[in-house]
């Protein structure tokens, strides 16, 4: 899926595409675990697989991605994050939330991230996800974060 530069950014930073996640799709190498992990979430949305794998550490991506297009990505908030730039090895984590619906059900998924820097690029190792179910009612505020209610956003 393309998007153009000048639309907002999937990643929910409130930059455009091409001040964001685009260069980095384009093969920029990320300088922080946060900017990568924001890129990885943008080419989710975008299903860019061939991005996914090559920011992916190559002994836990897994061989099948499963981006169907049913899964619609609607949020990302970043909670925490570190990393350590030791010169022996470089390593970092994200913990994130990323709100998404599915078949009509939202769900929200929580991970701790493990990132590691090979050959002076940042890879997603793995991490230890956690996902629940939202229940939000038609009248309550939309888990997009528009703003606007459930009913006249997007509700299915
Ligand atoms: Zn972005
Ligand atoms: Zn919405």
């Amino acid at each position: 899926m393309a998007l153009s530069t000048t639309a907002v950014c999937p990643c929910g930073s409130g930059e455009t595409y091409g001040e964001c996640c685009a260069p980095l799709h384009q093969g920029v190498a990320a300088e922080t675990v946060v900017s990568l992990m924001r890129s990885r979430y943008s080419a989710f949305v975008l299903r860019l697989e061939g991005y996914l794998r090559k920011s992916w550490h190559p002994d836990t991506c897994p061989a099948e991605m499963g981006l169907s297009g049913a899964t619609h990505w609607k949020r990302l908030e970043v909670l925490e994050h570190d990393q350590q730039d030791g010169e022996q090895e470089q390593r970092g984590w994200v913990h994130f939330r990323a709100t998404f619906q599915e078949h009509g059900r939202w769900q929200q998924l929580e991970e701790a991230s493990r990132f590691i820097r090979l050959d002076g690029r940042w890879v997603y190792v793995d991490g230890d996800a956690r996902v629940t179910a939202l229940k939000p009612g038609r009248n309550d505020p939309c888990p997009c974060d528009s703003g606007r209610k459930l009913k006249k956003c997007c509700a299915v």
